[in-house]
């Protein structure tokens, strides 16, 4: 049983922390352990860390916003994913927990003429995530799947920067059951390690309780309206945590002071998968999955890494494939491997507030296809060198191709906006920290509020800009860094 119900019509707490996500879990914990009253609130159900057995079906039905992946409507095919469920994003993610890069953390101590974001002083925080989640990286691993061991040869014939990517095993099983709904199968979780935890520490928890209001007296938030089993209910609250995720903190945030509170765009990473079919078999059951990636290219916004892929996750990109070529890819399944390019885009999307619905809307702007462009040719030639006899690229048409076809003149062609099928499921800087009347910003780089000093920000929406790296290390570090100062 995880709910503290509501006893009665209105209930009071000294911290209220909306949503479980990255940021939520590490408020809870972190209060929690300073012996606070705290409650945390989530919109979405708890499922035990094994609950979904690894299932993507099920984690979509369960676990995800709109039991999927959000349309988003733009010329090119795009979808964008995120968590709805105690633990949020984390519950359904990968686990690959990737410390800032220095260059990121370095732009926005600079933007802001601060050091609380060098490197230096957020290497504690980074230390004490992968202490409580047991990060290792390849020093700890030898059983590497082969799509990574791919990756590494890339690396090895073209001479350029491939590192091992950190993440928080738990599994002693080589198998690997890490897909998209595999919370606790192979990774050490958020929810087990900084919300159930805490819970034995006293932390309340009310899970199907949606924040739909913040309610202001005196300058301050004096309340939070919510419901709970279709029943309205109060929260009467000192302070006010908001960890909602990219794309509902805006959304909360408006509902509660009108559209024009808050101009919200939401930065986002693009994923464009890009399948192979090699020689020999090369699918990802044997090794653990996701340990190399190539950083090459980190300075330009754009990481290369294996990708999540089993069988009816692949097959769900190849709708559009007629059944005899369908057949022939099943035959030779575990000879394909996935991979994706990730590009930190340049255009953000639009989250409109329509009729209490958040309506996604983007448009890739031209100098990511060329930078696309760019990184298709190189990866695809890297891919035929290596023994890819096919490749299957993101695209609606003209997505199958050889090593005999002129590449240059297939991506002129078919790399164009209403061509492309991608993904994100990095949202962040929706309602990013700045400084007072210098940007659209409603918070000051502690996370605090300009407006209601008793109200915080401290997910992904917060962020100033691109992590271009998984973004989960970072809204763990920075809510961190900004309860720390908070506390002080
Ligand atoms: C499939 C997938 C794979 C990913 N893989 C990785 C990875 O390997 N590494 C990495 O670094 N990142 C990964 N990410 C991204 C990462 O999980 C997210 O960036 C991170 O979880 C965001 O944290 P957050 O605190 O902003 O909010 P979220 O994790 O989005 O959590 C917000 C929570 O708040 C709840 N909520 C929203 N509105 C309300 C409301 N009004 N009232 C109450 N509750 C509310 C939501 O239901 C949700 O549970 C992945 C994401 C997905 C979807």
């Amino acid at each position: 049983m995880i709910n503290d119900n509501f006893s009665k019509q209105e209930i009071k707490c000294e911290y209220l922390i909306i949503g479980s996500g990255a940021g939520g879990s590490v408020a809870s914990k972190y209060l929690t352990d300073y012996g606070k009253d705290v409650l945390l609130i989530e919109e979405g159900d708890y499922y035990k860390v094994n609950q979904l057995k690894g299932s993507i079906s099920q984690s979509f039905l369960h676990a995800w916003r709109n039991s999927g992946f959000t349309p988003v409507l733009s010329n090119s095919n795009f979808g964008f994913g995120e968590g709805k469920c105690l633990g949020g994003g984390t519950y359904i993610n990968g686990g690959l927990v990737w410390r800032t890069p220095e260059i990121v953390l370095h732009g926005w101590s600079k933007k802001f003429n601060d050091e609380v974001y060098s490197y230096e002083n957020f290497k504690k925080y980074f230390e004490n995530i992968e202490r409580i989640l047991e990060i290792k990286n390849n020093k700890n691993i030898n059983h590497h799947n082969n799509e990574s061991l791919k990756i590494q040869e890339i690396g090895k014939i073209k001479n350029i920067k491939v590192v091992n990517v950190p993440k928080s095993i738990n599994s002693t099983e080589i198998e690997n059951k890490l897909t998209l709904g595999a919370a606790g199968l192979t990774k050490n979780s958020i929810l087990e390690k900084y919300i159930l935890s805490s819970k034995k520490k006293g932390l309340r928890i009310i899970t199907n309780c949606k924040a739909n209001k913040l309610v202001v007296k005196n300058g301050k938030i004096q309340s939070v309206i919510v419901t709970q089993n279709k029943k309205t209910r109060i929260i009467i609250a000192d302070k006010v945590i908001l960890a909602c995720g990219a794309t509902q903190t805006p959304k909360l945030l408006k509902n509660s002071f009108g559209n024009s509170f808050l101009k919200s765009e939401m930065t986002v990473h693009l994923n464009l998968r890009i399948s192979a079919k090699f020689d020999r078999r090369i699918q990802f059951k044997e090794g653990i999955m996701f340990t190399k990636q190539i950083q090459e290219y980190l300075n330009d916004g754009v990481l290369i890494m294996p990708t999540s892929f089993n069988k009816s996750n692949l097959f769900s990109s190849l709708a559009k494939m007629n059944n005899k070529d369908l057949n022939n890819i099943e035959k030779n399944i575990y000879n394909y491997g996935s991979f994706i390019i990730q590009l930190s885009s340049l255009n953000k999307i639009v989250l409109n507030n329509f009729l209490n619905k958040t309506i996604l809307t983007y448009q890739i702007h031209k100098k990511d296809i060329e930078k696309l462009k760019k990184y298709f040719k190189f990866f695809c030639n890297s891919l035929f060198e290596i023994g890819a006899e096919e490749i299957l690229l993101p695209f609606k048409k003209n997505f199958k191709i050889n090593k005999n076809i002129n590449l240059e003149n297939i991506l002129n062609e078919n790399l164009i906006r209403n061509n492309i099928e991608m993904v994100s499921v990095h949202g962040m800087s929706s309602a990013t920290m700045g400084i007072k009347n210098t940007s659209n910003t409603k918070f000051d780089i502690s996370g605090r509020s300009f407006e209601f000093d008793n109200l915080y920000c401290l997910d992904s929406s917060i962020l100033p800009s691109s992590t271009i790296e998984s973004p989960q290390g970072t809204i763990m570090a920075m809510a961190q860094s900004i309860l720390d100062r908070s506390m002080q």
